[in-house]
């Protein structure tokens, strides 16, 4: 069978076409600018990156794009839509209705719409993309893959925020976490290297890219995770401030005379490591005027670093212990002197790294050092293949 897997953004849209049987990536792409004018790039092994100049007016059509693209004959890899056999939906909010992945069926649309308050820059686009797609596609099976089901699994002491009971019982307001399948991706694979079940590991998985979450797991489940009830919450990130006192929100509006949306922009999109580095969002960019002697790019780094440190002291403290640390996404995955410094002087608890084994970037590899109690590892994440995983494991 092979699975178109989805990820609709508001004015983009991620494909990869994987063929289950082998799990490879038959074509995969993005569709930008949608609504704008439109881009689509697109690449398949055969036919290597290419980019069209497209006009998508809107989800629909780049949907049409997408599928037009996939059955060309110079670059496509299929020769009729019967082909595809289900969509994998990526759904960034799933509230408290979804635990777990799910058919998309009248229902399921009507709850990803009704978390759409809760997530307002995603849910509607990805509500749009499975719409889209029904139209493309009607009768193919699709299935939604939600960000925050994964997480569904911690204890209320550690998802209610103290403020009064009824904010969560009327509006929800408690912490969700995010990138929930990349955490579940990386903590199964840690698991089968380890050569033990999940459920007998205690685990930290650190997911560092533009945006960052960490999730404490135990006995297979997450029990702790450092986003909250927005994407917003946590270790410093890109252009997100992460954890703040909430009491400088009112404070920078008074001061900056802006109202608390404008608030709220600023510490989504400007603050951060671009806020602190004033070079740039991207840890590249930050890494070299660091070494140029930019100060506060020195700074932005450090600060990401403690940020990140302390949620592994915190996390190891609330599992009672802790057995393996996995590194993912872009930063993760990639920035080597990142990972050296957060296992450095953590003797104390179990902890080395093997600098030569750390030297690594983007590839699977154990880099725990020796006589380290605790073993880490850097796993890229893939959460295309689980979303395509679980659609087929959905579908039977
Ligand atoms: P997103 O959250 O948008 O998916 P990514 O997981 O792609 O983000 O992570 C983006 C971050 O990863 C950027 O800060 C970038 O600097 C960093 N990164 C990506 N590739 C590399 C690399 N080869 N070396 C160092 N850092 C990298």
């Amino acid at each position: 069978m092979k699975i178109l897997v989805l990820n609709a953004g508001s004015s983009s849209l991620k494909y990869q076409l994987i063929d289950m049987d082998t799990q490879a990536v038959l074509a995969k792409g993005l569709c930008e600018r949608i609504g704008i004018d439109g881009i689509l790039n697109h690449s398949t092994e055969a036919c290597g990156k290419l980019k069209f100049e497209i006009d998508m007016p809107d989800h629909a059509v780049a949907i049409k794009a997408v599928t037009d693209a996939l059955l060309s004959k110079e670059h496509g890899v299929i020769s009729s839509m019967g082909e595809i056999g289900a969509v994998g939906h990526r759904v960034v909010h799933g509230g408290e209705y979804f635990n777990s992945s799910v058919i998309i069926n009248e229902d399921v649309k009507k709850k990803i719409e009704e978390c759409s308050a809760l997530a307002p820059l995603h849910n509607p686009a990805n509500l749009t993309g499975i719409m889209a797609c029904e139209k493309a596609m009607p009768g193919v099976p699709m299935v939604a893959v939600f960000d925050t089901a994964f997480h569904q699994t911690m204890p209320s002491e550690a998802f209610l925020y103290p403020i009064p009971y009824e904010y969560y019982e009327n509006y929800k307001i408690r912490k969700y976490g995010f990138h929930g399948t990349s955490h579940y991706f990386v903590s199964k694979r840690a698991a089968e290297i380890i050569g033990k079940p999940l459920e007998e590991i205690k685990m930290i998985t650190l997911h560092l890219g533009n945006g960052s979450s960490i999730t404490a797991i135990k006995n297979g489940k997450s029990i702790d995770t450092s986003m909250g009830f927005t994407p917003l919450a946590g270790v410093m990130m890109g252009t997100r401030s992460g954890l703040i006192d909430p009491a400088i929100i009112p404070y920078i509006a008074e001061k900056e005379n802006m109202t608390v949306d404008e608030v709220n922009d600023i510490l989504n999109k400007k603050s951060g490591a671009l806020g602190i580095s004033g070079v740039s969002s991207d840890f590249r960019d930050i890494e070299e005027a660091a070494k140029g002697g930019n100060k506060r790019a020195q700074l932005a780094l450090d600060m990401f670093e403690y940020s990140v440190k302390r949620y592994i002291g915190l996390y190891a403290t609330v599992m009672g212990g802790l057995d393996a640390i996995v590194f993912t996404a872009g930063i993760g995955e990639n920035n080597i002197s990142l990972r050296e410094n957060l296992l450095t002087d953590m003797e104390f608890m179990g902890i080395t790294v093997d600098s030569e084994k750390n030297n690594v970037q983007g590839k699977e590899a154990e880099i725990t050092g020796a006589g380290s109690r605790v073993r880490s590892f850097v796993i890229p994440t893939n959460e295309e293949l689980t979303i395509a995983l679980d659609t087929q494991k959905l579908l039977g």
